[in-house]
C-alpha cells in the first residue's frame, strides 16, 4: 500500500518524505489509527484523553497528524484524540531525534519496535480467535462510545467483548446486547456498542478479557489428555442429537437445558437444567453452543472432538449401557 492516502486533505511536507519514520507506527497502522480517530473521537471533548496525550516529541506529532505540530494549543479535539490513541499504540518513545532528518530508512530500533508491537498483535489475535471458539455464546469486539456522552467516564480499554445474545455461566449472567465487563453500577457507561470493529482488531478492555480468560480456560486437570466421563458421554450423546439448547425461562432466565427430560426446578417444563455440566464439556473441547434457532434456542452441537470420543466409547464399550444403545448421532 502507499502513503498518499495517509495525506487526504492534509497538508503534505513538500520535496521531501512524509514524515512516517519519526513514528515506527507503519503507513498501515497510521492510517487504520486516523479512521479510529474519525469514527471515535465524537463530538464532544472528553477531558481525561485532554490531559492524557503527550505527544512523544514533536516531529512525532508531526508524522501521527501528517501535519506539522506546532504545540497542543493549535490541536483539534479529533487530533488530540488520535495522538492519545496514536501513544497507546505506540507507547515506547520514539530514539532521540528520530530518523526522519537523516533521511535513511527506519532505523533497526524503530524496526525492532515495530516488529515488536506486530507480534503483540498478532498474539493478541491469536488468544482472541481462541477466546472466541471458546466462548459457548456468540462474541464480537465492539468500541464503547458511550463516554463520548458522558465526560468523566473514559475508559482505557475502549474495545469491549460484546455479546449480542448474552451469557450466562453459573453466576456470571450478562444480558444480551451487553459487554463481558458490564455490571449493573456500570451499565450508564456501558450502553453503545453501535457495531462490530471492521478491522479485525482483539479487544483492548482488560475487564472483558480477564473474565474471558476465566471462562475459557479448562479447569486444572490431571496432566494427559482428559477424557470425558460416563456422564459427560450421555451428555454428548443428547448433544449429538440436538436435544440440549440453551433457553430463556421469564422467571429462570437463560439455562442451557436437556429437552426431553423435565424437573421440578424453576423453568423445568422447559427441560433439565444441564448448564453446569454443559459448560465442563464446553471447556474439555468436546461441545459449543451453535446458532440460534427460532423456535427452540440456542442449540448445542459436539465438537470433532466430542464427536470423536463418543464414537470410540461406542465401539470401545459394548453391551455396557443398561439402557438400550440410542441411535448413532446424526451427520451434521
Ligand atoms: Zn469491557
Amino acid at each position: 500500500m502507499t502513503t498518499s492516502g495517509l495525506y487526504d486533505g492534509l497538508p503534505q511536507p513538500a520535496g521531501r518524505e512524509p514524515m512516517t519514520s519519526a513514528t515506527g507506527l507503519s503507513a498501515e497502522e497510521l492510517t487504520g489509527l486516523r479512521a479510529r480517530a474519525r469514527r471515535e473521537a465524537g463530538p464532544f471533548v472528553d477531558p481525561h484523553v485532554i490531559r492524557a496525550v503527550v505527544p512523544h516529541t514533536p516531529a512525532w506529532a508531526s508524522a501521527i497528524l501528517g501535519r506539522p505540530y506546532s504545540g497542543a494549543r493549535s490541536l483539534t479535539w479529533p487530533e488530540r484524540y488520535l495522538l492519545h490513541i496514536a501513544a497507546e499504540a505506540e507507547p515506547a518513545t520514539p530514539p532521540a531525534g528520530g530518523v526522519a532528518d537523516t533521511g535513511a530508512g527506519p532505523s533497526a530500533e524503530l524496526a525492532a519496535a515495530r516488529k515488536e508491537r506486530e507480534e503483540r498483535r498478532a498474539r493478541a489475535v491469536t488468544e482472541w480467535e481462541e477466546i472466541r471458539r471458546r466462548l459457548p455464546v456468540a462474541a464480537e469486539v465492539r468500541h464503547n462510545y458511550t463516554s463520548h456522552r458522558h465526560l468523566g467516564h473514559y475508559s482505557q480499554g475502549g474495545d469491549h467483548i460484546y455479546l449480542p445474545d448474552g451469557l450466562t455461566a453459573g453466576r456470571l449472567i450478562r444480558p444480551a446486547r451487553s459487554v463481558l465487563c458490564w455490571t449493573p453500577s456500570r451499565a450508564r457507561d456501558l450502553r453503545e456498542f453501535p457495531e462490530p470493529a471492521g478491522d479485525g482488531r482483539p479487544p483492548s478492555c482488560r475487564a472483558c478479557l480477564r473474565i474471558a480468560r476465566r471462562l475459557t480456560t479448562p479447569p486444572a486437570a490431571g496432566s494427559g489428555t482428559r477424557v470425558p466421563s460416563r456422564a459427560q458421554l450421555e451428555l454428548l450423546k443428547h448433544i449429538a442429537r440436538g436435544y440440549v439448547v440453551r433457553v430463556h425461562h421469564a422467571r429462570a432466565g437463560w439455562a442451557i437445558r436437556l429437552t426431553t427430560e423435565q424437573s421440578r426446578g424453576r423453568g423445568g417444563s422447559l427441560g433439565r437444567n444441564v448448564t453446569t455440566a454443559a459448560r465442563a464439556l464446553l471447556h474439555g473441547g468436546w461441545a459449543r453452543e451453535g446458532g440460534h434457532d427460532r423456535r427452540r434456542g440456542y442449540v448445542w452441537h459436539l465438537t470433532d472432538a466430542g464427536s470423536a470420543h463418543l464414537s470410540t466409547s461406542a465401539e470401545g464399550t459394548p453391551a455396557r449401557a443398561s439402557r438400550p444403545s440410542p441411535p448413532a448421532p446424526r451427520a451434521r
